[in-house]
Protein backbone atom coordinates (compact mmCIF):
# COMPACT_ATOMS: atom_id res chain seq x y z
CA UNK A 1 0.00 0.00 0.00
CA UNK A 2 0.85 3.43 -1.12
CA UNK A 3 0.74 5.69 2.35
CA UNK A 4 1.68 9.71 2.72
CA UNK A 5 2.16 11.55 5.73
CA UNK A 6 0.83 15.31 5.26
CA UNK A 7 2.49 17.04 8.85
CA UNK A 8 2.01 20.06 10.48
CA UNK A 9 0.73 22.38 12.88
CA UNK A 10 -2.35 22.59 11.67
CA UNK A 11 -3.57 25.44 14.12
CA UNK A 12 -5.61 26.06 13.01
CA UNK A 13 -6.48 24.32 9.16
CA UNK A 14 -6.84 26.93 6.23
CA UNK A 15 -8.48 26.42 2.79
CA UNK A 16 -4.70 26.33 1.74
CA UNK A 17 -3.93 23.24 3.89
CA UNK A 18 -7.58 21.54 2.02
CA UNK A 19 -6.25 21.88 -1.12
CA UNK A 20 -3.10 20.49 -0.48
CA UNK A 21 -5.43 17.51 1.65
CA UNK A 22 -7.89 17.22 -1.52
CA UNK A 23 -4.73 17.39 -4.21
CA UNK A 24 -2.21 14.64 -2.58
CA UNK A 25 -5.07 12.06 -1.44
CA UNK A 26 -5.49 11.24 -4.93
CA UNK A 27 -1.76 10.10 -5.16
CA UNK A 28 -1.80 7.41 -2.57
CA UNK A 29 -3.86 4.72 -1.45
CA UNK A 30 -3.67 5.92 2.52
CA UNK A 31 -2.82 9.78 3.25
CA UNK A 32 -2.25 10.54 6.94
CA UNK A 33 -2.77 14.40 8.12
CA UNK A 34 -0.56 14.19 11.26
CA UNK A 35 -0.95 17.07 13.69
CA UNK A 36 1.98 18.17 15.63
CA UNK A 37 2.03 17.84 19.51
CA UNK A 38 4.95 20.11 20.60
CA UNK A 39 4.37 21.38 24.17
CA UNK A 40 7.29 23.78 23.40
CA UNK A 41 5.18 25.66 21.02
CA UNK A 42 2.47 27.65 21.73
CA UNK A 43 -0.29 27.31 19.89
CA UNK A 44 -3.81 28.62 20.09
CA UNK A 45 -5.46 25.08 19.71
CA UNK A 46 -5.03 22.28 21.05
CA UNK A 47 -4.10 19.02 19.19
CA UNK A 48 -7.66 17.51 19.64
CA UNK A 49 -9.24 20.83 18.83
CA UNK A 50 -7.34 21.03 15.63
CA UNK A 51 -7.69 17.41 15.00
CA UNK A 52 -11.42 17.91 15.19
CA UNK A 53 -11.32 21.02 13.02
CA UNK A 54 -9.77 18.88 10.52
CA UNK A 55 -12.15 15.63 10.54
CA UNK A 56 -15.26 18.44 10.84
CA UNK A 57 -13.91 20.04 7.02
CA UNK A 58 -12.60 16.96 5.02
CA UNK A 59 -15.18 14.81 3.43
CA UNK A 60 -15.58 13.11 0.14
CA UNK A 61 -11.92 11.96 1.17
CA UNK A 62 -12.58 8.49 2.08
CA UNK A 63 -8.41 7.43 2.25
CA UNK A 64 -7.88 10.57 4.11
CA UNK A 65 -6.79 9.99 8.02
CA UNK A 66 -6.08 11.78 10.79
CA UNK A 67 -3.49 11.14 13.45
CA UNK A 68 -1.11 13.17 16.09
CA UNK A 69 2.31 12.69 16.86
CA UNK A 70 4.73 13.95 18.89
CA UNK A 71 9.15 14.01 18.26
CA UNK A 72 10.68 13.05 14.87
CA UNK A 73 8.56 13.09 12.04
CA UNK A 74 10.39 10.40 10.39
CA UNK A 75 10.06 7.74 13.61
CA UNK A 76 6.10 8.48 12.92
CA UNK A 77 6.38 7.64 9.46
CA UNK A 78 8.22 4.77 9.63
CA UNK A 79 5.66 3.52 12.53
CA UNK A 80 2.54 3.73 10.17
CA UNK A 81 4.95 2.46 7.33
CA UNK A 82 4.78 5.45 5.00
CA UNK A 83 7.12 5.78 2.24
CA UNK A 84 6.43 9.65 1.30
CA UNK A 85 6.29 12.64 3.52
CA UNK A 86 3.98 15.70 1.56
CA UNK A 87 4.95 18.80 2.29
CA UNK A 88 3.38 21.84 0.73
CA UNK A 89 4.91 24.85 -0.57
CA UNK A 90 4.26 28.31 -0.83
CA UNK A 91 6.71 30.83 -1.45
CA UNK A 92 10.40 30.62 -1.81
CA UNK A 93 10.56 31.87 1.93
CA UNK A 94 9.44 28.52 2.70
CA UNK A 95 11.94 26.54 0.28
CA UNK A 96 15.05 27.23 1.88
CA UNK A 97 13.93 25.74 5.48
CA UNK A 98 11.64 23.00 3.68
CA UNK A 99 15.26 22.09 1.99
CA UNK A 100 16.71 21.46 5.13
CA UNK A 101 14.26 19.60 6.61
CA UNK A 102 13.79 17.00 3.87
CA UNK A 103 17.93 16.43 3.77
CA UNK A 104 17.65 15.94 6.99
CA UNK A 105 14.54 12.69 7.18
CA UNK A 106 16.75 11.74 4.18
CA UNK A 107 19.68 11.87 6.09
CA UNK A 108 17.64 9.87 8.84
CA UNK A 109 15.75 7.45 6.40
CA UNK A 110 16.84 7.00 3.16
CA UNK A 111 13.30 5.17 2.45
CA UNK A 112 11.29 7.94 2.98
CA UNK A 113 11.29 10.47 0.33
CA UNK A 114 9.94 14.35 0.65
CA UNK A 115 7.92 16.03 -2.00
CA UNK A 116 6.20 19.21 -2.39
CA UNK A 117 3.12 20.43 -3.75
CA UNK A 118 2.47 23.88 -4.84
CA UNK A 119 0.14 25.60 -3.32
CA UNK A 120 -2.88 27.18 -5.55
CA UNK A 121 -2.17 31.20 -6.55
CA UNK A 122 -4.90 32.00 -4.39
CA UNK A 123 -3.99 30.63 -1.30
CA UNK A 124 0.14 31.70 -1.74
CA UNK A 125 0.12 34.44 0.86
CA UNK A 126 -2.03 32.37 3.29
CA UNK A 127 -0.95 30.70 6.66
CA UNK A 128 -2.44 29.06 9.98
CA UNK A 129 -0.68 32.45 12.19
CA UNK A 130 -1.83 35.45 9.37
CA UNK A 131 -5.46 33.85 9.83
CA UNK A 132 -5.00 34.08 13.67
CA UNK A 133 -3.75 37.55 13.31
CA UNK A 134 -6.36 38.96 11.11
CA UNK A 135 -9.25 36.93 13.18
CA UNK A 136 -7.85 37.93 16.65
CA UNK A 137 -8.36 42.11 15.25
CA UNK A 138 -11.66 41.30 14.59
CA UNK A 139 -10.60 40.67 10.94
CA UNK A 140 -13.21 38.47 8.65
CA UNK A 141 -11.36 35.33 7.88
CA UNK A 142 -14.66 33.47 6.29
CA UNK A 143 -12.12 32.99 2.70
CA UNK A 144 -9.87 31.67 4.33
CA UNK A 145 -10.77 29.05 6.50
CA UNK A 146 -14.19 26.85 6.80
CA UNK A 147 -17.01 28.16 8.29
CA UNK A 148 -16.32 25.77 11.37
CA UNK A 149 -12.67 27.16 11.74
CA UNK A 150 -13.94 30.51 11.26
CA UNK A 151 -16.60 30.10 14.52
CA UNK A 152 -13.84 28.69 16.95
CA UNK A 153 -11.75 31.53 15.92
CA UNK A 154 -13.91 33.59 17.16
CA UNK A 155 -15.18 32.14 20.44
CA UNK A 156 -11.34 32.08 21.25
CA UNK A 157 -10.90 35.79 20.48
CA UNK A 158 -14.23 36.32 21.74
CA UNK A 159 -15.16 38.49 18.53
CA UNK A 160 -18.84 37.17 18.50
P1 LIG B 1 1.42 27.27 8.70
O1 LIG B 1 1.23 27.60 10.15
O2 LIG B 1 2.52 28.08 8.08
O3 LIG B 1 0.16 27.31 7.91
P2 LIG B 1 1.68 24.34 9.06
O4 LIG B 1 2.74 23.74 9.88
O5 LIG B 1 0.30 24.23 9.61
O6 LIG B 1 2.08 25.83 8.72
O7 LIG B 1 1.71 23.76 7.58
C1 LIG B 1 1.72 22.41 7.29
C2 LIG B 1 2.11 22.21 5.86
O8 LIG B 1 1.16 22.85 5.00
C3 LIG B 1 3.46 22.77 5.46
O9 LIG B 1 4.05 21.89 4.53
C4 LIG B 1 3.11 24.09 4.79
O10 LIG B 1 4.09 24.48 3.86
C5 LIG B 1 1.82 23.72 4.11
N1 LIG B 1 0.95 24.87 3.88
C6 LIG B 1 0.43 25.72 4.79
N2 LIG B 1 -0.33 26.68 4.20
C7 LIG B 1 -0.28 26.43 2.85
C8 LIG B 1 -0.82 27.07 1.69
N3 LIG B 1 -1.55 28.17 1.79
N4 LIG B 1 -0.54 26.52 0.49
C9 LIG B 1 0.23 25.41 0.40
N5 LIG B 1 0.79 24.77 1.44
C10 LIG B 1 0.54 25.26 2.66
Amino acid sequence: MNIGVYPGSFDPITYGHLDIIKRSAKLFDRLIVAVLSNPQKSSLFTVDERIEMIRESIYNTPNVEIDSFKGLLIDFARLKQARVIVKGLRAVSDFEYELQMALMNKKLDDHIETIFIMTSSNYSYLSSSIVKEVSSFGGCVASLVPPLVEERLKQKFNNN
